[in-house]
This record gives C-alpha cells, structure tokens and sequence, in this order.
C-alpha cells in the first residue's frame, strides 16, 4: 500500500540541487547565530536529522555595514567567518539535507551599533526601531559596492558548503526590499522609480549570485510578496504579482511570504494554519521554479493538499520545525498523533528580539542541543528502579511524568481537578487561544501510551496522603495563584480597597466568575492575561478600562510580534487605555488611578476591577514536605514549574524537562550546561 502523504517525499529539483523531500525549513532567526555558532550548528542538525529536506540559516549579514547588533544574527563579513557557518552545513549535510543560507545587507534597518560603520539606506532615513541615527543617501558606488559585498558573501557561503544561497527582499528588513519600496527609494536614476527601475537591484543581486556561486549551488529569492498595507505597500494582486513575473525564471527558488514579520509569523491567537495561502497561491502560475511558503503548516493532510492544489511546491516551517523537529520523520513513520505541534504562541521568537538563545514551549530541547546534549526524541534510559509520584497535572507536572516514563520509571500522576492540563486547560479556553491546548493534548497522548505511568484525576494530595502513598520519590507542580492583592513588580504593598467584594482575579474569570458594568483591569503582567482579559470582558458586555504602569499595553507582547494587534483589537473594542498609570485605591464604586511618574491622582468610576499582577506559588504541599525527607521519610523531593516559581508555560514544560532528565542523576559541580567562547 502507498504511503497516505507520498507526495510530501518527493525529491524537488531547486537548479543544481536536488531536495530529498518537500520538507523545508526556511531562515529563522534564534538568537544563537555568530555568537554561538555550536549551538546553531546542533539546532539546526537536529532538523536535518527529523527528516528536514532542507535547513537554512537566519539572515547572515554580508558586511559590517549591515551591522544587527545587539541582534544575533550570522555573518560573513570576512573569510574568518566561514568556520562558524561551515559546521552547520556539515552537520545539515551529515543528516542528508541541503544547508541553505540567507544573505542581507539590512540598509537602514542596521545600527552599527558594533562596527560604527555610516548605515547606508537609499535615503537619508531614521533607523528602524527609533534609533536616533540616519543613513548616509547610496551613490552608485555604495551600490556596485554592496552587490560585490553580496558576491563575495555568496562565494564564502558556496565555500562554507552550502547549496542554496538567498537574495533576501521579505519582511521590510533587507536592502533589496527596501529598493522595491518608492516609501524608502526615491532614486531619480536606473533604480527608482518605475517598477522595473526599483527592481533592477534584486535582479542584479540574483544575477551576481547565480554568476558567483550557480554552477554549484541553487539561488532563491525571499520575496514578501503582500505587505497588508493595501495600495501603501507591495500587494499581490498588484505590484508583488508584477515583481514575479518580472523575475519568474531567473532564481532557481521562490520562497514568498507577507511582510512585515509579524505578519509572516502571525501567533495562532490571531491567524491560523495557510494563513498565507491567498497572497503567495498566484506564484506557482508565474513561474516554473519550485515555490515554498510558510503558514505554520503542522497537519500533513493540509501539506498535502497545499501542494495538490498547487499553492506551493515545498512546504516551509520555522516554528513547526522548533517546535517538532522529527515532524518530516514523524509523518514518514505515519505517527502523525507523535507531532509535537506548535501552539503559535511566539515564544521562540523572543529569543531574537531580546538576542537571547531560542527556546520554545512545546519542545523544551529547543536551543539545548548543544549545551545540554538534550535530544527531542532521545532520553537517558532509567538508573534505578524507582518510582515517582508527581503531584499537579499542570504543563510542569505532564512535561515532567511523560519524560520521566520515556526514560523508564514507573511514574504516578496526580491532579486535584478532573480534568488535566492545569494552567493551560483554563488558558486555552481564552479568546484566540485554543491551539494551546495542544501542551495538554500531545502530553496526554504520550501518557496514554505508555502502561508505566498511572495517572490520577481528581485526587487532590496532601501531605499525609502522599506519605500513605508510599512512593519515597515525590516531585511537586501545583503551580501558582494569581495575587488579590495588586502586589507585584510594581507596587509593592496591599492596594487599600483590595479585600472589598467586587476584586476579581484572572482564576476567578477564567473559573467562570465574571464581573458585571464598568470594570478597571489593572496589569501589572504586561503579556497577554490583561489584554486579553479586557477583550473577553468588552466582548461580554463590560465596559472595560485598562490600566498599566507600562509605556504599553500587553508590554512585553512586543516579543512575541502581538502588541499592537493587540492594542488595535481592544481599540476597535472601545476598551479606554491608560497607561504609566497604578491603582493608588479602590472604593466601592470608582478607582484613584496615581500617574507612575506625575504622580498625580484622578478618580475614576467602575463597578469592578480584575487585578492582573504577580502570582503565588502553591508550595505549600513542598514545604510540609521539606522535614520528611530532611527525616528520610522521603528519598526525594523537589518543586519544579510555577510552584517553584511562576514564569512562562515555556518555563514550566523546561522545569519539569530537566526535573526528568536530571531525576536519579548525580549532581552537577558548576554551570549545568556547557559555554561558548568564540574568538580566543
Ligand atoms: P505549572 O505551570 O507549573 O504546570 P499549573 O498551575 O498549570 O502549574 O498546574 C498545576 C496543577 O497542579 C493544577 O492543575 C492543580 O490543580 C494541580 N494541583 C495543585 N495542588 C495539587 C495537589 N495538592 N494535588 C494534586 N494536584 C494539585
Ligand atoms: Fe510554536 Fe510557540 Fe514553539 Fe514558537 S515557541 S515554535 S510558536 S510552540
């Protein structure tokens, strides 16, 4: 019998290279990059090793001039620079796949903020991000300039070993976009204005590219082929579609997409799976070249049909592909139940904009490869014999008895509600956030397979019962509650007024217990409960005030490409904003709002408030717990997720990861984990 998803095997012709399969995991940033060139090489080997036909790198800067910094991107400024890519084209290539890698020249879009180097832009324009600096205007020699830069950048790649050099013109983030752009290119010469003028660049750059390094390698183009801003910005009905016909043969690869990044990777809370499908379908009848899109593609039935209908020819993945990197292997094996799915919550993309390495909330592995030796699939096999009781069924407690029966142990599992998933189970019933349930679900799946893990809904443990439990190995995720009283990063006592009758917190809403008329949200999280929250409570009826001491609503929502989405929706909702602004007291019937800076007071009416400020951790059960194994009552104990301290859902399946994987262990002396030093 032939396989359900054949077509996804197929070998792809991309010019000179052949791509094993149609699994394409296209540039991504992560925030290892230059700085930690081992990591980046094992994160991406890792996929090569599950199956991916094709991994690439981020956007690898082709000059000092295009300098990121503090963003952790790669390079190849010079000869010097080719070693650390090198070792991942090796280790792509160890696994069968071809190493693709995106060359950039970011134009205006760089600082220097390292190399203070003059940015160039195509006219004297702000730096992205509020940067107080500007560009110097390019003459035509700072363009002859940067395409041998890019010629030369593509010749180190080609040296580095890799097969599929980009020409990057996506995401409003490159040069060669910006000269598409008549907002950033002005030009009165060959390269401004009419279409095929502003063109003329990226054509030149692929022709450079293709004459450089195409006798061996493939050359793709990375065009944002719809920027959502209607007739402001390239779209696909009209300048995007004119820009592919424009070029269609002469890359040997499109890979389309929308700009500007937070479109392109929109979080599930506001797009869904093929999300992009109607910008890029047009491609394929432009051009003859294979064609890749991305639309956070998990389900291999919408994979398939994405290529029969003939939207694209190769599917791209980046967060599919941190979140599960065996996903190809997974759907060739035809456990498909096995796909760790990617919630789209945009966590891993946080790693780039705050240059920190990536880490993601379904594969706690994400960035460990490395410095860990943490595999995704892979787990020690067991050192002992002995059990282990996890008490809380929250994404900790799952994390931590699924991991710990892949290695082995007999593992039981209790949660005081009756149904599992803690945190989650009531998040994902939140407004756009349903695919986060798939924490719960791919745990529960696991479980479920495994006869050695015993799980116990609706047992609610305390200390006695554990001790009659008779299982000496106790690890605790019973997880937090949020605070009542509006203590947290920034105030630091009791908000008078907290103890009155109309004082609601998040487990109260999301437990069903909702506030009635004019009700103040006070958040003092920044990520998404606030926000969120004042949608559910606006779309019911409320009328909702939002109160924060941050510059911006949902603040830290900024990292995860959502703030203003955000912000847009709770706008059109009528929800009134106030930020800089805390709770100074709460009466019955109004607010004093106290302006974090001025600070002066103003009254303000309501009928409720919802306070959305820190959480407490329930650890009470540990602490009880604490003298047993101090009197050896216990073999072992430990607190682990939001009862250890309240963080991330990503920090919660990480804590109960390591809990696993280091249960039995002896100790570590030192740093747990191994440190890059480059250059010395
Ligand atoms: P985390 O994010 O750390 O996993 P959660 O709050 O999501 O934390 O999950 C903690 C889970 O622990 C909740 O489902 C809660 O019902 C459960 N729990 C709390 N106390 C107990 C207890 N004494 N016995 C069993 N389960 C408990
Ligand atoms: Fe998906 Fe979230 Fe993981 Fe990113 S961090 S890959 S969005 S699950």
């Amino acid at each position: 019998m032939s396989h359900p998803f054949e077509i996804l095997f197929e070998p792809v012709q991309i010019g000179p290279v052949v791509a094993p399969n149609r699994f394409y995991q296209v540039p991504h940033c992560n925030g290892l990059g230059y700085r930690m060139p081992r990591a980046h090489a094992a994160m991406r080997a890792m996929k090569a090793e599950g199956g991916w036909g094709v991994v690439c790198t981020e956007e690898v800067e082709i000059h000092y001039t295009s300098d990121l910094m503090p963003y952790v991107e790669g390079r190849l400024w010079s000869d010097s620079d080719i070693p650390a890519l090198q070792i991942m084209a090796d280790a792509v290539h160890e696994h069968g796949a071809l190493a693709g890698l995106e060359l950039t020249h970011a134009g205006h879009h760089s600082m220097n903020l390292y190399s203070r180097a003059t940015s160039l832009g195509l006219r004297s324009i702000g730096n992205l991000h509020y940067h107080p600096g500007q560009t110097r205007r390019m003459d035509k020699e700072d363009i002859r300039n940067v395409r041998r830069w890019h010629r030369e950048a593509a010749l180190r790649a080609k040296r580095a070993g890799f097969d599929i050099i980009y020409c990057y013109a996506a995401h409003n983030l490159s040069m060669a976009m910006h000269f598409l752009l008549p907002r950033y290119n002005d030009r009165t010469d060959e390269y401004g204005g009419s279409l095929e003028n502003r063109v003329r660049f990226l054509r030149e750059l692929i022709e450079d590219t293709k004459d450089a390094v195409g006798d061996r390698c493939a050359v793709a183009v990375r065009l944002a082929v719809d920027e959502l801003l209607g007739e402001e910005g390239i779209t696909h009905q009209g300048e995007g579609h004119d820009i592919v016909a424009m070029l269609a043969e002469l890359p040997d690869l499109w890979d389309v997409n929308i700009s500007a990044w937070e479109n392109d990777s929109a979080p599930s809370r506001w797009e869904k799976e093929g999300y992009q499908e109607k910008y890029i379908s047009f491609v394929k009848s432009l051009t003859t070249k294979p064609v890749v899109g991305v639309g956070r593609y998990t389900s291999p039935e919408s994979m398939v049909s994405a290529i029969r209908r003939g939207v694209m020819d190769l599917i791209g993945a980046a967060r599919p592909s941190i979140a599960d990197p065996f996903l190809p292997q997974k759907i060739q094996q035809e456990r498909v139940e096995d796909i760790r799915e990617c919630i789209g919550c945009n966590i891993c993309v946080v790693g780039d904009l705050l240059a920190v390495p990536i880490r993601c909330t379904q594969n706690p592995t994400m960035g460990e490869e490395w410095r860990r030796g943490w595999h995704p699939e892979m787990i020690a096999a067991r050192k002992s014999e002995n059990p282990v009781l996890v008490v809380g069924g929250g994404p900790a407690g799952l994390e931590c008895a699924r991991a710990l029966g892949q290695r082995g142990y007999t593992v039981v599992l209790t949660e005081a509600h009756r149904e599992l998933g803690g945190r989650v189970a009531l998040e994902s019933q939140l407004p756009g956030l349903s695919e986060w349930r798939r924490v719960v679900d791919w745990r529960l799946t696991q479980i479920e397979k495994m006869d050695i893990i015993s799980v116990y809904p609706g047992s609610s443990m305390s200390r006695t019962d554990i001790l009659e439990a008779g299982i000496p190995n106790i690890i605790i995720a019973t997880g937090a509650d949020w605070r009542s009283d509006g203590l947290g990063r920034t105030l630091w006592k009791p908000i008078p007024g907290y103890d009155l009758p109309h004082i609601f917190t998040p487990d109260n809403i999301m437990k069903g217990q909702f506030p009635k008329g004019r009700v103040v949200i006070y958040d003092d999280d920044h990520y998404y409960m606030g926000g969120i929250l004042a949608e559910l409570l606006a779309t019911q009826g409320c009328q909702v005030t939002l109160v924060t001491p941050a510059t911006l609503i949902s603040h830290w929502s900024q990292f995860t490409l959502e703030q203003e989405r955000v912000q847009r929706r709770l706008m059109k909702l009528g929800v009134a904003l106030f930020t800089q602004s805390t709770l100074d007291t709460i009466h019955a019937d109004s607010v004093i709002l106290s302006h974090t800076v001025s600070g002066s007071l103003s009254e303000y009416p309501c009928d409720a408030v919802v306070l959305v400020t820190d959480r407490i951790s329930n650890d009470a059960l540990y602490l009880e717990l604490a003298p047993d194994l101090a009197r050896g009552k216990l073999a072992s104990l430990r607190v682990i997720g939001d009862a250890e301290a309240p963080n991330l859902i990503a920090q919660a399946t990480f804590s109960g990861h390591l809990a696993a994987r280091e249960f039995d262990e002896a100790p570590q002396e030192g740093i747990p984990f191994k440190i890059e030093y480059i250059g010395l």
